[in-house]
């Protein structure tokens, strides 16, 4: 059977929700494919913290003030999506100084908040931290529920007008006089849709996607793995202050406490080792910085793959490559109704949403503004109704599996 949409967006994590979002409240007619339950890929399966910027403000200060900017909109806009947590950059005895002055000043600069406590004080505050810490750094971290902001997103577009398609794989798409004329879905929906415009929004699967149409999107995908463990004591999230490496991050929940992570080079966004050593280096690492998790009970361990885009002339290392997005258009390869984007954070999904959304009205003449920055999200003062949205869609990923439906 064949149907026709304006917008087919191919992805259902916390991009394509966001893109779909974002065009229905524009009154674009769009169709949300996801091969799985929302939320099945990198979203659901993230770390979860919700960046003010901090850790990239000496490296990458554009995607600083993106992480800053779209982490207080979320603040205001997605409510039980997010809690604000605060979060702390702690230097312990073994990291440089140096480094430790050079995120405070390049903070200052991009205009993230800080506060330096000494080593005591901040003990004081966490007893449990290590009395190796010297001292510390208070900015304005979060936490963020990727399960339920994708599905509030999600819910959004599908109360604006879209169709969102679970278990709807996109397994072959056709090509005819330099456009996409057909689209053809699997799984339990199994039907051809003909899009005026296609937005690939398939993360770590974006490469595959726009194959389909022989076209490109050069990604370097790296693995890594989050180790959950017990402990209910955490209020802020805990980051060392050194240059970005394995087992440098601790994210709050009520009873647990998400250690990690790992970042790993990997060929297949599927098909990859899940190794020992990723896990017990993370929880050895985190250990440095809160000494109790070493021995606490192991709850999930689980893997993601970041769907970082890698341009030809910029070959970095794994952690070197910017964190920021990529919209490319193919028009060069031949094909001028697709779009692709990848690349970004959870934290910045919005402002890649919209910037999507801006080229595709701008593609189909559609003269109107975002709105996503300023409405609120549904269910974003209603937990109980945000986890039915989670239920609906399928959208259950283990980042937040501990705190969706308590
Ligand atoms: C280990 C790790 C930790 C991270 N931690 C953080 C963090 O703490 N904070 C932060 O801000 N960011 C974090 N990120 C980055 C962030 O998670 C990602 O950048 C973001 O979630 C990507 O979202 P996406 O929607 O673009 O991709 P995805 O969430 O991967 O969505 C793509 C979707 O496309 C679907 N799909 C694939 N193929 C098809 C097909 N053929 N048909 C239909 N659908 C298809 C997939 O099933 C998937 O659901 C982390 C990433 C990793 C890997």
């Amino acid at each position: 059977m064949n149907s026709r949409t304006d917008v087919l967006v191919i992805g259902g994590g916390a991009t394509g929700a966001g893109v779909a979002r974002d065009l229905a409240l524009r009154d674009v007619e769009v169709t949300l494919v996801e091969r799985d339950g929302l939320s099945a890929g990198t979203s659901g399966r993230s770390h979860g913290l919700l960046h003010s910027g901090a850790r990239y403000a000496e490296a990458d200060r554009p995607e600083a003030r993106a992480c800053l900017e779209e982490s207080r909109i979320l603040k205001e806009i997605a409510g039980v999506c997010v809690r604000d947590t605060r979060g702390l950059f702690v230097q312990l005895s073994e990291d440089d100084p140096d480094y430790f002055e050079a995120k405070r000043a390049a903070c200052e600069e991009v205009g993230i908040s800080t506060e330096v406590v000494d080593g005591e004080s901040v003990r004081a505050e966490i007893p449990d931290l290590t009395d190796d810490v010297e001292r510390a750094m208070w900015v304005p971290d979060g936490v963020v529920l990727p399960s339920r902001l994708v599905a509030a997103n999600a819910a959004d577009a599908r109360d604006h007008g879209a169709e969102v398609l679970t278990r709807a794989p996109v397994t072959g798409m056709r090509r005819e006089n330099g456009r996409v004329t057909e689209v053809d879905l699997g799984g339990e929906v199994d039907e051809t849709i003909e899009p005026t415009y296609v937005v690939n929004a398939a993360g770590p699967y974006a490469a595959s996607i726009a194959e389909m149409v022989d076209a490109t999107v050069t990604l370097h995908p790296t693995k890594g793995v989050m180790v959950s463990v017990e402990y209910d004591r955490l209020e802020p999230v805990l980051n060392r202050c050194r240059d970005p490496d394995d087992g440098d991050i601790i994210v709050p929940h009520d009873d647990e406490v998400v250690l990690g992570t790992t970042s790993v080079p990997v060929d297949d966004p599927e098909e990859y080792e899940r190794a020992d050593w990723e896990v017990e280096r993370s929880v050895e690492e985190c250990a440095k910085m809160l000494p109790p998790v070493a021995d606490a009970a192991r709850l999930r361990t689980w893997w993601g793959v970041r769907p970082l885009y890698e341009p030809e002339e910029a070959a970095l290392d794994e952690r070197g490559i910017s964190r920021g997005f990529h919209l490319l258009e193919h028009d060069d390869e031949g094909v001028d109704n697709i779009a692709s984007i990848v690349g970004g954070k959870l934290t910045t999904y919005r402002k890649m949403a919209e910037a999507t959304a801006d080229l595709v009205c701008d593609r189909l003449d559609v003269d109107a503004d975002c709105e996503t920055a300023t409405r609120r999200l549904p269910g974003a003062d209603d937990p109980e109704q945000v986890d039915e949205f989670v239920a609906e869609f399928d959208g259950q990923g283990p980042t937040d599996e501990d705190l969706i439906g308590r």
